[in-house]
């Protein structure tokens, strides 16, 4: 066997343990051990590219890794859960710029003619990879607040995003014909790294889940395509694993927030429809705050809860105390179980490994699909730092901007009780309804200690 064909299989093998850790992840249950399996696989794949022997310049190779592993390792350690989406953001930002930097290096070293696969897929990654680093670099900036989560819109906006793409593939198309056409390659780049920027500020902040798995995708395609450019099976498979998994959880957020992939592939989405006219009323009804006593109580005499967390719960690190409550509810006999939103904090499945790492039993955990017909025929919901994903105006109220997202139906709940700190809007930004129904009980404060008082009042 020849040191390309071990190098090979090598690679095989690290793209078996790919596909067996996200098989893995999947499940709560068996993420964990899904993430070793990918960790090793990725660990694998290094060694084995480091030991080509065509492998040159090692010094800075090593320089890069321990740049490279510095800044991730530490930013791993760091990063608060509430900051995931925004390490996604970035992360993809990186995957879609090293894809493309590494086509750059490999069209201006390469020396002889293309072929013209190879001239295709250097492009391919060069765009790709250049629009999903700014586009992932304002969706970082918007998931951080640095920039307005709001819709950055203007006329003709469409137009102007189909005309660059055009030319962008217009000029790919000269430099197939012409590689030697130094102008028209650089102009790519440029057009493409404006094409990321101008196609994700129109998105506002509540579609933003939708936007960064599609960036993840797309990051995926870029390494596919540098790959088969390089002739490297780690990256193509590597790549279309991203690429296809990237995609499948893009279809999942889309299902989620109600919105189609075309939709979404094709722009003006999170943008507010301006035909439909405001009707400038507010929520009617009258928001009834109580003391943890009141509230206590009506969990006390509770039959059946539904615990509906969200990012409130993530940023008030309340998954533990509220693992503890809903526990001893149930020791008590109260039947526990805990409804999720597919968007319900700031990163896919945020909720469900909040609270994997709190050990709450799986089986208590159910997908809002699972779950939505139960909420008429249950005593008791306690809404956890949610907003948006229980927000009525959803079904409606046609001028809301989430006016279509599916949601956990909790208002007909018998009793629903609400934990935050105000009045304050969730991400998207809009009123709730479901806070001055009849039924609604407000407890204002830290979800961690609104829990923990409650604790200690059930206890009592
Ligand atoms: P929301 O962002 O709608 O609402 C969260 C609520 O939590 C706020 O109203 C806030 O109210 C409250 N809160 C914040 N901190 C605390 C605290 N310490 N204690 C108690 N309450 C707190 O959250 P949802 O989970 O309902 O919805 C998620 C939203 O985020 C959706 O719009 C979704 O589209 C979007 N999104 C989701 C992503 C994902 O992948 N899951 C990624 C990016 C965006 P107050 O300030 O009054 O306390």
């Amino acid at each position: 066997m020849s040191t390309v064909n071990i190098i090979d299989f090598i690679y095989l093998i690290s793209a078996v343990l790919f596909m067996l850790g996200i098989k893995n992840l999947s499940s709560p249950a068996t993420a964990k051990f899904g993430n070793k399996l990918s960790m090793t696989g990725m660990a694998v794949a290094i060694i084995a590219t480091l030991a080509n022997p065509d492998m040159f310049g090692y010094t800075m190779i090593i320089i890069a890794i321990a740049i490279g592993a510095a800044i991730g390792g530490y930013a791993a350690v760091k990063v608060e859960m509430t900051s995931m989406p925004e390490m996604v953001a970035l992360f993809n930002g990186c995957g879609g710029a090293a894809s493309a930097l590494v086509a750059m290096a490999e069209f201006q070293g390469h020396t002889g003619g293309f072929a013209s696969f190879t001239l295709v897929t250097l492009l391919l990654s060069i765009i790709i990879g250049a629009l999903t680093f700014t586009g992932s670099i304002i969706a970082f900036t918007k998931l951080q607040g640095i920039i307005s989560t709001r819709p950055i819109t203007y006329v003709g906006q469409q137009i102007v995003n189909a005309a660059i793409l055009i030319s962008t593939l217009f000029l790919a198309w000269t430099v197939f014909q012409n590689p030697e056409n130094a102008l028209a390659f650089y102009t790519i780049i440029l057009l493409s790294l404006a094409l990321g920027v101008l196609a994700v500020i129109p998105i506002g902040g509540a579609d933003m889940p939708v936007i960064v798995s599609l960036l993840n995708s797309y990051s995926g395609v870029a390494v596919s395509m540098t790959g088969f450019a390089l002739n490297n099976n780690a990256l193509i498979i590597v790549g279309s694993l991203v690429g296809a998994s990237g995609l499948f959880l893009t279809k999942i957020m889309c299902d989620a927030m109600n919105r189609s992939l075309a939709n979404v592939l094709f722009g003006a989405f999170g943008k507010v429809d301006d035909s439909v006219v405001d009707d400038g009323e507010g929520p009617t009804g009258s928001m009834k705050g109580f003391d943890v006593d009141d509230v206590a109580t009506v969990l006390e005499s509770a039959e059946s809860l539904i615990i509906v967390p969200g990012y409130g719960m993530a940023a008030a690190q309340a998954q533990h105390v509220t693992r503890e409550l809903g526990d001893y509810l149930a020791e008590e006999g109260v039947e526990v179980r805990y409804a999720i939103h597919s968007v319900a904090g700031r990163m896919p499945g945020h909720m469900n490994v909040l609270l994997a790492e709190a050990d709450v039993s799986y089986d208590q955990l159910f997908a809002m699909e699972d779950i939505n017909d139960d909420f008429s025929t249950t005593d008791v919901v306690l809404v956890i730092g949610a907003n948006d994903v229980v927000n009525p105006a959803a079904k409606t109220n046609p001028n809301s901007p989430i006016y279509g997202m599916p949601i956990l139906e909790v208002d007909k709940a018998q009793t629903v009780i609400v934990l935050k700190r105000s009045m304050n809007v969730g991400f998207a930004g809009i009123e709730n309804e479901l806070f001055f129904k009849d039924n609604t009980m407000m407890l204002f404060g830290d979800a961690k200690a609104s829990i923990q008082n409650l604790m200690s009042a059930v206890k009592e």
